[in-house]
């Protein structure tokens, strides 16, 4: 069998980002200008680092960036206010919160605060229950960008079957309803899923997203399937040096699979594009 055609999430998401850097223009045009304001609490250096790249991706296609950094002792009631201020400011278009919160600060609450129209990450509730009902919403940027991936293939969704590997509220779940919603018959596992591996091989569209380093043996996925690898894990090389390795054993599942997305170079990109769309479509919406 030929080797599985790679889906690029780098070439895919300099695509959307061309796409929305037009779509940046039209917005200022009409003197609309489009603004993602981020809350980053406490932090460490790699929650800072992030937020520097987040801020660059957004330059390079004209959104401003603006981020609020709170002390890592800011309490529950401070960074409410600040959400509800950033809510009710109209320059404001789009608010995403950096994950973790520091303890004992209750992230879903303060993620239930973000305005409906302007929850570009799509953890308000609201936006999660909107997927459901087939409404327009904003989706998680994580969930699209798989969808966005198992699209640009071209392989039929409706009446496939999908297994989803992992049920996270921000990931797994998510997915699991955007592909319900395309008409996929739809498995969802998690860890105490029963003959996981006789699921996964029925798949057509296998998407693994459990944060387990070799999870995917190519002896699980079908001839030809489509496989979707979100995870991100650090591991030691057998030459001794960190990686960052996915869920998949890309090397033999690449000579079973028809598609598959790789890491890092796959979701992590296209998950990245996905806010930038999200905050573009958040300021069309609004204004
Ligand atoms: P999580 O820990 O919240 O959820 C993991 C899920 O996988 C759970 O439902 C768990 O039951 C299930 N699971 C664990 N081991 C399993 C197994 N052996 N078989 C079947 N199911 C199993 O994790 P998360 O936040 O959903 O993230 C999952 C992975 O995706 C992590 O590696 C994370 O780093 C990565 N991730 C990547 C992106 C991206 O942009 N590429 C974004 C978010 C998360």
């Amino acid at each position: 069998m030929a080797e599985a055609t790679i889906i690029d999430g780098r070439a895919l998401a300099a695509t959307v980002k061309d796409a929305l850097t037009e779509r940046v223009h039209q917005l200022q045009a009409k003197g609309i200008n489009v603004r993602l304001d981020a809350v980053l609490v406490g932090g460490d250096q790699g929650a800072h680092l992030y937020a520097k790249n987040q801020a660059k991706a957004c330059s390079a296609v004209g959104i401003e960036y603006m981020l609020h950094e709170m002390s890592e002792n800011a309490s529950q009631a401070e960074i409410t206010n600040t959400i509800l201020e950033l809510n009710e400011n109209n320059n404001v278009t789009a608010i995403m919160v950096h994950m973790p919160l520091p303890s004992p600060v209750d992230a879903s609450a303060i993620q239930m605060l973000i305005a409906v129209a302007k929850d570009v990450e799509g953890v308000n509730p609201a936006n999660i229950g909107n997927i459901v009902f087939g409404r327009r919403s904003l989706v998680p940027c994580t969930a699209l960008a798989v969808l966005e991936m198992i699209e640009s293939t071209g392989v039929e969704i409706r009446g496939s079957r999908a297994v989803c590997v992992g049920a996270s509220t921000i990931v797994g779940k998510p997915v699991a309803v955007l592909l319900m919603q395309a008409e996929a018959t739809v498995i969802s596992t998690n860890i105490h899923t029963k003959n996981c591996d006789d699921l996964m091989r029925s798949a057509d569209i296998l998407v693994s997203a459990a944060g387990v380093p070799k999870l995917i043996t190519a002896d699980v996925v079908k001839d030809g399937a489509v496989v979707i690898d979100v995870g991100i894990n650090r591991i030691v090389g057998d030459d001794g040096k960190k990686r960052t390795v996915g869920d998949v054993d890309f090397s033999a599942v690449k000579n079973t699979a028809g598609y598959i997305s790789p890491v890092p170079g796959g979701v992590g990109p296209m998950t990245v594009a996905m806010l930038l769309r999200n905050t573009v479509q958040a300021a069309e919406t609004t204004n």
